[in-house]
């Protein structure tokens, strides 16, 4: 796993990331290069979108562990993902039900695990997984996507949420690249709107 982004650190002046939501964010593991990393790459989304979401009710769960070790999951641990493998071998998952982005260890194939999710999160509670210009980019680019990302509402709802990861880690020129112009300004204007850089 890289190291974060060069620079500060998480933290630093401004208060952004989790210390601008600290009433919706648990952390466990704290000194752990994994949740480090996690609280780095949430820095990179806008103050106003995650105040927006804390306000909205979503919370975070972020630590170095799986599923069933944070707080409220242990019955995951037998429960299978909507691709085969169970809830207790994996560290990232989106609860619609409560409103709470799980951020931990274990493989994962995304740019980050904690953006990810709350990809997910940003997608369910402010309405972007099911938007026009999210139908359109996927509806253009799933056939050239690993079958994760599929033609189906559950992989268009991935294609959002990784997406969202790309842009925050890799920056608005490669999503362009990767998924045409107009997504990319849609992603720079509404999620990432406000954002210091990319
Ligand atoms: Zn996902």
């Amino acid at each position: 796993m890289a190291k974060g982004p060069g620079g500060g650190g998480q933290g630093s002046g401004g208060g952004g990331g989790a210390a601008a939501i600290p009433q919706a964010v648990t952390i466990f593991d704290s000194y752990a290069s994994i949740t480090q990393q996690n609280l780095v790459d949430m820095a990179l989304l806008p103050t106003a979108l995650l105040r927006d979401l804390a306000a909205q009710g979503v919370q975070w769960q972020i630590g170095d562990r799986l599923i069933p070790d944070f707080i409220g999951y242990a019955g995951m641990r037998n429960r299978l993902t909507p691709d085969g493998r169970t809830y207790g071998s994996i560290g990232g998952m989106y609860s619609i039900i409560d409103s709470t982005v799980l951020a931990g260890g274990g493989p994962h194939g995304s740019a980050s695990m904690v953006l990810h999710e709350t990809g997910h999160a940003i997608g369910n509670v402010l309405g972007y997984h099911d938007s026009p210009q999210t139908r359109a980019a996927h509806a253009a680019n799933w056939h050239k996507l690993p079958s994760y990302f599929d033609n189906t509402d559950r992989g268009r709802r991935e294609f959002f949420a990784e997406s969202v990861a790309q842009h925050a880690k890799y920056g608005r020129e490669w999503t362009a690249n990767a998924y045409g112009k107009p997504y990319s300004d849609y992603l720079k204007k509404t999620v990432f709107k406000g954002q210091k850089k990319s």
